[in-house]
């Protein structure tokens, strides 16, 4: 396909629209509209034509403008409160200063777009131009009601910089890289920390190119509201009834569900398990000192840590480490009034712990000095000190519902 066919054949170009769907009201809530040529009966995605070099700005500027207007022409029909996604490279929408771009909207405005329903998908991959001027003119849509979406990780500008910089409506994450196992794992601790920024700004998800259940039910654990991919339904030329996927999401969410609590309960038996275990030695020991109620509780837990200290309130640790070796379980000294406080949630937890008078059982981490991933269980024992107990990931695994 060349690109001088293209532009001297400009009818054939042609939007297609993806349906985006929500996990609140099972339906859909917008489209993404992109970019299709026609010819001799096949359709092929003008990706690549925006994406090439070679073509002069003002040519993609053109084309991207017409799909824009054959777009917006057919959403003058659609439900007004279904959001349009527009995709966006830096350089198209610096094109003109982005003057033309929001003349055409406006002049769509004028006949009862609401510029709300606009998001504007932004991507900065290959931008070298000014980004102070950029986000002035993101800005500058905004106050026009129009919302603003950060997609991919991909690119290496700084992503969480930005994120922070341009404050987005939605950001846009490619579920692409979660088809490789290899990748699985990083890419949940990265979406994870992804979450909680989004949680912080106020930013929506929307998961991109679910092709396949778990995907979504990936999407969907990790905080996802809004959904779209081929496993849900394929760029099209036209919309689509909204309720179409209503019973086969709802289908999926209480699969999702049940598997979720059946595992949140497998946690809270497991710390229930390790309470009772530990409550009784601590019940029938009362007057032990701590190094021989941790090796009494080494006997109890031979098969299930490879870890425990003690800690006051304040983090600081006042036993050695008991640590389970190749050859066994040895006391490492040099850990004694070393302060653990600045861990994440080490606070909180003892003031829950405080609190409860209840042992807690911790998320799944990667233990720093042994690259293993595991839980900890701790534990209040006597006035304000506290058993941390660490849990090996062997123990883990044997008890899958903990992984
Ligand atoms: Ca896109």
């Amino acid at each position: 396909m060349d690109a001088l066919d293209i532009l001297t054949d400009l009818e054939n170009v042609i939007p297609y629209f993806q349906p985006i769907f929500s996990a609140d009201e099972q339906r859909v809530i917008g489209y993404e509209v992109l970019g299709r040529y026609q010819s001799e009966g096949n359709i092929v995605s003008l990706g690549n034509f925006f994406l090439d070099d070679q073509i002069p700005e003002e040519y993609k500027y053109e084309v991207d403008l017409l799909l824009v207007q054959k777009a917006l022409e057919l959403v003058l029909k659609l439900e007004d409160d279904i959001s349009i996604f527009l995709n966006r490279d830096a350089d198209l929408l610096m094109y003109g200063h982005g003057e033309p771009f929001l003349q055409e909207l406006l002049a769509f405005e004028k006949r009862g777009l609401n510029l709300k329903r606009i998001v504007l998908e932004i991507s900065e991959g290959n931008y070298k131009g000014d980004f102070g001027q950029l986000d002035h003119l993101l800005q500058y849509y905004r106050t026009y009601g129009i919302k603003i979406a950060i997609a991919s990780i991909d690119s290496d500008t700084n992503y969480f910089e930005r994120i922070g910089q341009l404050n987005p409506e939605i950001i846009k994450i490619n579920l692409q890289p979660l088809k490789s196992n290899a990748a699985a794992a990083s890419f949940t601790d990265l979406l994870f920390s992804l979450s909680l920024l989004a949680r912080k700004v106020g930013a929506t998800l929307l998961f991109e190119n679910i092709e396949m259940s778990y995907q979504l039910q990936f999407a969907w654990k990790n905080g996802g509201r809004y959904y779209q991919g081929y496993y849900l339904h394929p760029p099209a030329e036209m919309f689509i009834e909204r309720d179409i996927l209503k019973e086969r999401l709802k289908g999926k969410f209480h699969e999702f569900i049940t598997y979720e609590k059946k595992k949140l309960e497998a946690l809270y038996s497991a710390a229930e398990y390790f309470q009772d275990k530990i409550q009784d030695i601590l019940v029938r020991n009362k007057k032990a000192k701590y190094e021989e109620l941790i090796s009494l509780i080494v006997k109890e837990m031979d098969q299930i840590a490879f870890r425990m200290y003690v800690c006051d309130e304040d983090g600081f640790q006042i036993s050695s480490n008991i640590f389970k070796g190749e050859s066994g379980w040895y006391s490492q000294q040099e850990y004694i009034q070393k302060n653990w406080s600045w861990r994440p949630y080490f606070l909180e937890n003892i003031i829950k712990m405080r609190n409860d008078r209840k042992g807690i059982l911790s998320d799944l981490y990667s233990d720093i000095e042994t690259g293993e991933t595991i839980r900890t269980f701790s534990i209040p024992i006597s006035g304000n000190d506290y058993l941390f107990i660490d849990i090996s990931y062997q123990y883990l695994f044997d008890n899958d519902q903990l992984l």
